[in-house]
């Protein structure tokens, strides 16, 4: 049975996702919370959990979804930005779809988005970047992005350790660094610290080495995009350690890039998965110049932040791109873009990126064919040329349509697969 909670009703009908330890065990019918979100957050929102409940129903199953609260609205009911309910019920429920949140810059609160993340420990930011065929997109050949970036995302800049410039705590690290360590920090410098571990590293790359394993149909490189030449124990000991889990813990099912070429001649041997490494300023360029060659991608929190949104812009942009943050068991699925406040209540903007993001909420589950039926009929949505403001403007013809006018086509599109 689930516990009370305070000022949300869990629904009537439904059951708890569990864990085992080691993989989710998923009803036919879970309750899974839902975070609205501010701003478009409260347009694309509904949108995408009527499009992911149809797509349930479709395939035979169903998801029942319970509201809960971050941001504004949770502001106004409970009189903070992130109640226990809410963290509470995601570690319950084990997952959440989530719309976006408003951050505001320079003070204010810290960002939810970040709490959220940290407070459950969901280590992993995954982002699939694929190309959905008509959206438009600057490069000549989009088709052939089809790559999965997996973000550490506790450490590195995240961690948020930093003090500014002139204050007492900054003058106290400058003088240790100074005094003791050797260095030579100028008297009006911030100082931020960017520490990255073993372990964290490791259970990153186990997990999408565990995800490049499990889609050897698809992927066959899993390639650790670092600046080791510059940051040699922190971004260098990541590709370290991370070749390292390749060597010790996958037997014959991984293989190194060295090894491939100094031991098979470059022939990969079937059904094993490459771990290979390159620097992440030149992972950049490839992006665009080698696109072919890629397919996962694990690398630390920043380079993690820029490689995403720039994968994403070769697909898109903002309206369609996905996103998630996976734990052990436990995970919250949420867009990429922000909550767009100067359309707020339009009914306008673009739900995609939030249902695709609860796509992979669904092929997280182990739920292929809904999964699957989703992916076909945003695609067809989009083929057929009936979409919103973002995409129109971009395209030769087509229908404008509203966000909820989208979200009901996608639904009508199922039925053609
Ligand atoms: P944003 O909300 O992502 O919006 C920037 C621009 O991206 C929009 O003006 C729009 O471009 C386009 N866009 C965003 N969402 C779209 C959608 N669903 N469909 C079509 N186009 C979309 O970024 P922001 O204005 O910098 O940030 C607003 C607030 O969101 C801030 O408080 C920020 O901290 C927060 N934020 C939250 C998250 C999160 O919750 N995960 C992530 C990022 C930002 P055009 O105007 O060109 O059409």
């Amino acid at each position: 049975m689930p516990r009370k909670y305070d000022k949300v009703p869990v629904p009537e009908e439904g059951e708890k996702i569990k864990y085992d330890g080691k993989e989710l065990l998923v009803p036919d019918e879970p309750i899974i919370p839902q975070i609205e979100g501010d701003g478009t957050g409260k347009d694309v929102s509904p949108v995408a959990k009527k499009v992911l409940k149809a797509a349930a129903e479709k395939t035979g199953r169903d998801i029942h979804w319970m509201d809960i609260h971050a941001g504004e609205t949770a502001n106004e009911i409970y009189g903070k930005h992130l109640p226990q309910d809410t963290l509470d019920a995601i570690r319950e429920f084990r997952l959440a779809l989530k719309g976006p949140l408003t951050t505001p810059v320079g003070g204010g609160y810290r960002s939810l988005n970040v709490a959220i993340r940290q407070i459950l420990d969901l280590y992993a930011c995954v982002r699939p970047v694929y190309y959905l065929e008509g959206v438009p997109s600057p490069m000549k050949n989009p088709e052939e992005m089809d790559m999965v970036v997996f973000r550490e995302n506790t450490e590195d800049v995240y961690a948020g350790i930093e003090w500014a410039r002139g204050t007492e705590e900054v003058e106290k690290v400058r003088n240790f660094l100074n005094e003791e360590m050797g260095t030579e920090i100028p008297e009006d410098a911030g100082i931020g610290i960017k520490p990255i571990s073993e372990s964290a590293t490791k259970r990153l790359i186990r997990k999408a080495i565990n995800y490049a394993l499990e889609n050897k149909d698809r992927f066959q490189y899993v390639t650790l995009t670092h600046k080791g030449n510059i940051m040699k124990y922190t971004e260098g000991s990541f590709r370290d350690w991370g070749y390292e889990v390749a060597e010790e813990e996958y037997g014959e099912d991984v293989i190194t890039e060295n090894t491939l070429w100094e031991e098979r001649e470059g022939e990969i041997p079937e059904d094993t998965v490459v771990v290979n490494d390159r620097l992440a300023d030149n992972m950049l360029q490839q992006l665009i110049t080698r696109t072919t060659n890629y397919d996962i991608l694990a690398m630390p929190n920043l380079n993690g932040d820029y490689l995403s949104d720039a994968a994403g812009g070769q697909i898109g942009g903002l309206g369609v791109a996905p996103g998630s943050n996976i734990g052990d068991g436990r995970g919250v699925f949420e867009p990429t873009h922000g909550s767009a406040p100067k359309y707020a209540g339009q009914d306008k903007v673009n739900p995609t990126a939030e249902i695709l993001s609860g796509r992979i909420m669904l092929e997280y589950m182990g739920w292929d064919d809904t999964q699957q039926l989703v992916k076909d009929a945003v695609e067809k949505t989009i083929k057929d040329k009936t979409v919103t403001y973002d995409i129109y403007r971009s395209i030769d013809g087509g229908e404008k349509v509203k966000c909820s006018e989208f979200g009901e086509l996608v639904i009508e599109n199922m039925d053609s697969f």
